[in-house]
């Protein structure tokens, strides 16, 4: 019998893993393996999913889950998001950029969007056939979001945006992309805005390479370039110019949790896998989980997995409830992206040689958990965050 990862931690059902979440899990956890993980391995070497798994998600409720139903979601909250974002790494399919699009891209949308902007805009991305990313990075700023250089300047009614955009997740597939700007170059961050681009809609915009990662090889992350692309004031997201710094401080702490929720998921995939593994691998005449150097080191993994489910567990509580604060968000996402690393490493080990080969699930595990530590903000830029609060 294999070892399950959604139990191998024995920590109880928070509260908000209510019965709809735990039926949303067992749905998606169906879905994901019989629709995306015999197809996976093709989407590693293409380096980019296709746009029919986007809309077969769609059709089966894994898009949009926390979007209410009249702009065409399924009227959940984050712990429905955090059902999905379990399922895909339980599931080892990581690099299905879904996560990305429902609980950040979609949340701009509805926070901030005018009620003719959600029509439009939520209900396709419920189908799929919007795809999201948030393009906020650039080659000259990164933690520093301050320093974005991309200009929107007003033009009647309409917007004329310049410039490029780097490390943009589902950056080939994506066809609505919310776009960091500068409004007003002289306010700094209070001349920030987001606007969103309906690339499909505008000419101008281009996409440069997919980018060749070490890692998350099957999700495509893109250059993009912004030449005089025009777009109607109307996109805009907010009632006025210069919120955009704000607006991004106020949703990154749940991209931060999201994940601190991959995290803790691929924490729990690697265990299973690599209890399973050592019981059956020997060495020395018995089997390599016999030797008290793998029970010593499974027991230090769990423990601190079991304390990072815990906290993962209350700061998805304390979300629903409206009440994470951002520190705290920023303590999850380092913390959490940290052990996440400590242990796929571990995990390689135990495994041995095999550990270092693609065809062990370990490979890839190791190799997707890196960037955890770097994108949403690096764990460096979460300590500052973490510190502030002192
Ligand atoms: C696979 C992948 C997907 C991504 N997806 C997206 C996306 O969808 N959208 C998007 O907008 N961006 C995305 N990013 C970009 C990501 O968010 C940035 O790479 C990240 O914020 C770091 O910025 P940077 O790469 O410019 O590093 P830099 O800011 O140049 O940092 C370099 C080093 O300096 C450290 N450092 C910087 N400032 C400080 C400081 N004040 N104190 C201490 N140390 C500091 C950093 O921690 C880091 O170790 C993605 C990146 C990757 C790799």
């Amino acid at each position: 019998m294999t070892t399950s990862p959604a139990s191998v931690l024995g920590v109880p059902q928070p509260a908000w893993a209510g019965e709809d979440v735990a039926m949303l899990y067992d749905m998606a956890t169906k879905f994901l393996e019989a629709e995306i993980a015999p197809r996976y391995e093709e989407f590693e070497k293409a380096e980019i999913f296709d746009r029919e798994s986007w809309k077969k998600a769609g059709e089966n409720g894994l898009l949009c889950a926390s979007i209410p139903e009249e702009y065409g979601g399924s009227g959940g909250t984050y712990a429905h998001e955090s059902a999905i974002i379990e399922a895909i790494s339980h599931v080892g399919v990581d690099g299905f950029g879904i996560a990305l699009h429902n609980s950040i891209v979609a949340p701009y949308i509805l926070h901030y969007g005018s009620e003719e902007q959600k029509k439009k805009w939520l209900p396709r991305m419920a189908t799929g056939e919007l795809i999201g990313a948030i393009a906020m990075t650039e080659p000259g700023a990164g933690s520093d979001l301050q320093g974005v250089k991309t200009r929107a300047e007003k033009d009647g009614n309409h917007y004329r945006i310049n410039g490029s955009k780097t490390f943009i997740t589902n950056g080939q597939l994506a066809n609505l992309i919310v776009v960091v700007t500068k409004t007003d170059p002289a306010r700094g961050a209070k001349g920030t805005s987001l606007i969103v681009v309906e690339t499909d809609e505008v000419d101008g915009f281009r996409r440069g390479r997919n980018l060749d990662k070490v890692g998350l090889k099957s999700n495509d992350t893109s250059e993009l370039f912004f030449d005089d692309v025009r777009v109607p004031t109307s996109n805009l997201l907010g009632t006025e110019e210069g919120q955009g710094f704000v607006q991004l401080m106020q949703q990154l702490p749940q991209e931060r949790l999201q994940i601190g929720g991959t995290a803790i998921a691929a924490i729990e995939k690697a265990l299973a896998i690599t209890i399973d593994y050592v019981k059956e691998r020997r060495a020395f005449g018995k089997a390599v989980i016999d030797f008290q150097n793998t029970q010593f080191k499974l027991a230090e993994l769990k423990t601190e997995a079991t304390v990072g489910r815990v906290f993962y567990n209350d700061c998805v509580a304390r979300h629903v409830a409206g009440g994470l604060d951002p520190s705290t968000a920023s303590m999850a996402k380092y913390w959490l992206s940290d052990l996440q690393g400590k242990v796929m490493d571990e995990c390689v080990q135990l495994h041995g040689g095999y550990g270092f080969m693609n065809e062990y699930p370990i490979a890839r595990m190791w190799r997707d958990a890196r960037v955890q530590r770097i994108y949403g903000g690096t764990n460096e830029i979460m300590k500052l965050l973490i510190a502030r609060g002192l």
